[in-house]
């Protein structure tokens, strides 16, 4: 049942670990990096990560040091963990003493890196990263030889090892992405000439992990299939499904319309308003207004107060999942579920 006040989104440990066993079963041999940003899309970092290393996932993935450090807790010392924005110093001590590996899309990060792993005596684990069109962080290629030069200096001096090479594909067409993995194999060429030995190669997300297996590297980083967030105007994804649903509960009734207990307070597009149908206990039903804290919904035959009525869900006759929901307004899967407040109760089965 739904808390009294506000949507709960209902978590699904079963769906997540075959979802990951899917990607697992489709990217081997590669290494499945499973990527728990923005708390985890949504559900919670902590929880998917344990059920990811229970699962056997060797690597976790998260945009900051400081979520990095608060899995490390959570997880315990075996999985690997990856944190790639640029970061404080004090950040970085704190990502060498949980044992963090480090991405890095500068040379200026790159000496700072040094600098705090000299200064704590901790082997910082790094991975390069080439820029390879987005232009958004990433050392150029200019830069390339340079940053690696000081990373393998640094190496043998003993304070970082240079495990890895990686970048991030626009994802917007195959001939971009192309392009894009040919200036990243010719930049692992080029470091090896140079004396690396880089066995983490990482290119891919989630959809050209699934769909291009000739651009995967050793390792793909893949957050929202692991979720079961496909692509907005993807295509259906075998073994993948929404691994969690979002309900709210009929507060009241009034004429030909119930009110459930969700709205734009808690994170939901009010744009929804007319474009989806819910899931309701006598069918699917239109969504007809979005206000703060409430809902209206088309009624049914027998509505009462504290039905359950499924925002997004398998298999319950409304929107499936959050990509059809952000579908039908023009966004992301990863937005309906990242954009849920707290108010938005989570809940784990
Ligand atoms: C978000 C992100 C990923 C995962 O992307 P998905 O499409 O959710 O799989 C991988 N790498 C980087 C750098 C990211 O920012």
């Amino acid at each position: 049942m739904a808390g009294l006040n506000g949507p709960v989104l209902r978590a699904d440990e079963a769906v997540l670990r075959a979802n990951i066993a899917a990607v697992q079963a489709r990217v081997t041999p590669a290494e499945l990096m499973m990527v728990v940003k923005d708390d985890g899309y949504g559900l919670g970092a902590d929880w998917a990560s344990r059920v990811a290393v229970d699962a056997g996932v060797g690597w976790l993935g998260t945009y900051d040091i400081p979520t990095a450090v608060q899995l490390r807790a959570a997880v315990g010392p075996q999985p690997r963990l990856f944190a790639w924005v640029t970061s404080s110093d004090e950040e970085i001590a704190a990502a060498l003493h949980a044992h963090i590996d480090l991405g890095v899309g500068s040379v200026e990060y790159l000496e700072r890196v040094i600098v705090q792993a000299d200064a704590t005596g901790f082997r910082a684990r790094i991975h390069l990263k080439i820029d390879t069109g987005l232009h958004r962080n990433g050392l150029s290629a200019e830069e390339w030889d340079d940053g690696v030069r000081i990373a393998l200096d640094a190496q043998h001096r003993g304070m970082i090892d240079l495990v890895g090479a990686w970048s991030h594909l626009a994802e917007a067409s195959d001939a971009e992405d192309d392009a894009a993995q040919a200036r990243f194999l010719a930049a692992v060429a080029r470091a090896e000439t140079l004396g690396a030995r880089l066995p983490y190669q990482h290119l891919t997300a989630s959809a050209a992990t699934w769909e291009r297996p000739e651009l995967r590297g050793t390792l793909v980083r893949v957050g929202a299939f692991c979720f079961g967030v496909r692509s907005a105007d993807g295509p259906d994804l075998p073994g993948i499904a929404p691994a969690a649903e979002l309900v709210a509960q009929v507060r009241r009734i009034e004429d030909d319309e119930v009110v459930i207990g969700a709205g734009s307070f808690d994170g939901l597009p009010s744009t929804l308003a007319r474009r989806v149908r819910v899931g309701t206990p006598g069918g699917a039903r239109e969504l007809r207004s979005v206000g703060i804290d409430e809902m209206r919904v088309e009624a049914w035959q027998g509505a009462s107060v504290g039905d359950e009525v499924v925002v997004f869900g398998r298999g319950r006759c409304g929107e499936e999942s959050p990509t059809t929901l952000a579908e039908a307004v023009g966004t992301v899967g990863e937005e309906i579920l990242c954009r849920l407040t707290p108010g938005a109760r989570r809940e784990y089965r």
